[in-house]
């Protein structure tokens, strides 16, 4: 049977990172996945600062940024509140410091690569580090030991069964995790509530950097990507995805014009290049992350919506975090439950006020007159605006609040409660169909 040190399941942007950690610290590392590459995957791909810089700690970013549009500054327009600015590089590289302990290799700039792009890069990069990589080879089953995961029974492309074995096995298997059924990873929690999204690409638009507006219960987002394409999103409240796919073409363009009506003017006379993509529902969870040998890493062991493009950083993140702690394991100096629950409560101490953020703004309730009045004051400082811009793209803690003249405040406060009760028809589904009449009785 092979032996190794560590068995990664799936080679994406949570396992390939992994993988690649821990071969660079010297372990023999095995990583299967069932898919061939490269292979595009149902997901907008938009990186944050804080997930280039981990690519850059990686060494991909340069590959990336050789094909693939960059940028530091984003616009989020609320409303018509118009918020544009970039990721503060201080605020970044505190993070860094606090989670990793350098900051080396933290760079300001944002990019969307391709999952076909990204993925593969990472794969390569893998391969090039020394990982032991299996494509085509789907997880079957565990060896298990006394209760201890120690290793897997896999399938090959040519059908051939593999077995083997490793100090840690590590599911970096995405949403539906047949290695957390596996080992019975229990879910500790969910929400429900979600936005859909409906996505193409299109060639023909000249618009620089990442621009995302949000409007009654809707959203937008477009960014350039690769081969001088633009990725164009829509996305609402998951309970109206039923009505809005009955006519998901006519009706993007309805949310388009709705919430953007200028950007929805440069689509409308750009070239659509592929089919629209589609996600009618996204539900939140975290998994217990680790367990007798084995662990979680990225969708396998906690998922959120798409609204704020976070899920690859956070791949890349615990990809990171993960290979720290396991470190002291594999060395003998600290024991197995030590290392993995110092990991897991690091992690969750990182993440958890994000993803309850990312959960509350996926029910797309419309902003209250108190958010709106608190936007535009934001507005009126480029400092606080970089501050929100830091918070959204997970990089400033919602905990370090942004300062703000309380007079604006109130002033800004009786404009927007007009504006709130003018508002209030937008927030009904648009797309209801009438319920069909019943056939007569003879
Ligand atoms: C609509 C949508 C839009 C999104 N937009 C963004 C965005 O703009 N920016 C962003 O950062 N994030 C975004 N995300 C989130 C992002 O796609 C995920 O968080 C990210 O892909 C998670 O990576 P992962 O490696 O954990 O899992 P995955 O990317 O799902 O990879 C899992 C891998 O495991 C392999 N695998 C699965 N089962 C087995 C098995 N039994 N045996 C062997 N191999 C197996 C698969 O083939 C796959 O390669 C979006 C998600 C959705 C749904």
């Amino acid at each position: 049977m092979e032996q190794f040190d560590a068995i990664v399941i799936g080679a994406s942007v949570a396992g390939s990172p992994t993988a690649t950690w821990l071969a660079r610290k010297g372990y023999k590392v095995l990583m299967v996945d069932k898919a061939t590459f490269p292979r595009d995957t149902n997901s907008t791909h938009f990186v944050w600062p804080r997930g280039v810089s981990y690519l850059n700690r990686l060494g991909v970013a340069d590959k990336i940024t050789a094909t693939t549009p960059h940028f530091t500054n984003v616009e989020v327009n609320i409303e018509g509140i118009r918020l544009r600015g970039h990721v503060p590089l201080a605020d970044l590289k505190k993070r860094f410091m606090a989670l990793h302990g350098n900051d080396h290799g933290v760079v300001g700039y944002y990019s969307g690569p391709r999952r076909f792009h990204l993925d593969q890069l990472l794969l390569d990069n893998a391969q090039e580090n020394g990982v032991d990589v299996r494509l085509r080879t789907h997880l079957r089953g565990l060896l298990m030991e006394n209760g201890r995961v120690v290793g897997i029974r896999a399938e090959t492309a040519d059908g051939q069964e593999l077995l083997a074995r490793a100090r840690v096995v590590i599911g970096a298997d995405g949403r539906v995790s047949s290695f957390a059924s596996m080992v019975g990873a229990q879910t500790t929690h969910v929400r429900e509530k979600s936005t859909f999204a409906y996505y193409g690409y299109f060639s023909g638009i000249e618009k620089p950097e990442l621009v995302i507006h949000k409007r009654g219960r809707f959203g937008t987002a477009i960014f350039p990507t690769n081969e001088n394409k633009h990725l164009v999103l829509v996305y609402g409240p998951t309970a109206w995805w039923s009505d809005f796919s009955a006519h998901p073409g006519e009706n993007f363009q309805r949310i388009y014009r709705y919430v953007a009506p200028e950007v929805a003017e440069l689509v409308a006379r750009a070239q659509r290049t592929e089919p629209f993509k589609a996600m009618g529902r996204m539900v939140a969870y975290h998994r217990e992350n680790w367990g007798n040998g084995w662990a979680l890493v990225g969708d396998a062991g906690s998922f959120k919506d798409q609204w704020t493009a976070m899920g690859i950083t956070h791949a890349l993140r615990d990809a990171e975090l993960i290979s720290q702690y396991l470190d002291g394991y594999l060395q003998g100096e600290v024991s197995w439950s030590d290392a993995l629950s110092a990991y897991a409560g690091v992690r969750m101490q990182d993440y958890e006020s994000y993803w309850n953020f990312v959960c509350d703004g996926a029910e797309m309730q419309p902003y209250t007159a108190e958010q709106l009045s608190y936007f535009k004051a934001v507005s009126e400082n480029q400092d606080s605006v970089n501050k929100l811009i830091g918070q959204i793209g997970d990089t400033v803690k919602f905990e370090d609040s942004i300062a703000l003249d309380a007079s604006q405040l109130e002033n800004h406060g009786t404009h927007f409660r007009s504006f709130e009760a003018a508002g209030r028809q937008n927030f009904d589904n648009p797309f209801k169909r009438e319920p069909k009449a019943e056939p007569a009785l003879a």
